[in-house]
């Protein structure tokens, strides 16, 4: 197995990445005057995949910078998080467990979190390989704020997700050499991410030195 670790060239892409979204949400949810403070929800505990071994090894860089009973108390959590999902899997719903980077509501890797975690709540816009265009409406809250604000919920501002996916997928390829194709797809939740260990594949048989 072969260990996948991003350059410093990669890891700084990741994070300009990273940056850019944080600014659009910003930028977005500022001008819908959405904000997380009193909310009464935690979306910490909604259920994702995520799907790219490029954030899979940024998370865990992350995890290799926190000291050793944090890093003991994550890896706890995620066994009882994939452990606390599998009944309402099995019954074929979708779980709410609360993430196991969330420490009595903050997330302990802020820094180094998922895409997915950096937009949820404001609206946003998906182009998608038949050339449709996906609308998200954004959190309960941002829709109540929405339905009282605009006309009509397109008038608010929205993000579009697809520039940051396209450049995500462009560092994922690199990251491979651009062979993505020839190893497994990613689908896991953060807490598989972490109780698996850094991200690791088997090299295909024509990567292999004979
Ligand atoms: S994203 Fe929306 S629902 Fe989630 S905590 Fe923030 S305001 Fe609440
Ligand atoms: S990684 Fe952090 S922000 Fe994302 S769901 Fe987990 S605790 Fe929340």
């Amino acid at each position: 197995m072969k260990k996948i670790t991003l350059s410093p060239e990669l890891t700084r892409e990741v994070e300009a990445i990273y940056q850019a979204m944080q600014e659009e949400y910003d930028k977005i949810a500022g001008k819908i005057e959405l904000t997380c403070t009193g909310c009464p929800d935690n979306c910490c505990d909604s259920y994702f995949f995520h799907h790219t071994y490029s954030e899979w090894a940024y998370l865990w860089q992350g995890l290799e910078q926190l000291d050793k009973d944090t890093l003991e108390q994550v890896m706890t959590q995620a066994k009882e998080y994939i452990a606390l999902c599998a009944e309402p899997l099995a019954q074929g719903k979708q779980p709410q467990v609360m993430c196991p980077l969330n420490s009595e509501g903050r997330c302990v890797l802020y820094q180094h979190r998922m895409l997915i975690c950096r937009t949820h709540g404001i609206p946003a816009t998906l182009k998608v390989h038949t050339g449709d265009t996906i609308r998200f409406p954004g959190c309960f809250r941002c829709q109540e704020i929405v339905n009282e604000k605009y006309a009509a919920a397109n008038d608010a501002p929205f993000m579009e997700r697809s520039r940051f996916l396209k450049q995500l997928a462009d560092v994922e390829s690199r990251l491979f050499a651009r062979k993505r194709h020839l190893y497994p797809k990613v689908k896991r939740t953060i807490a598989e991410m972490i109780v698996q260990g850094p991200p690791s594949v088997a090299l295909p048989y024509c990567e292999r030195e004979r």
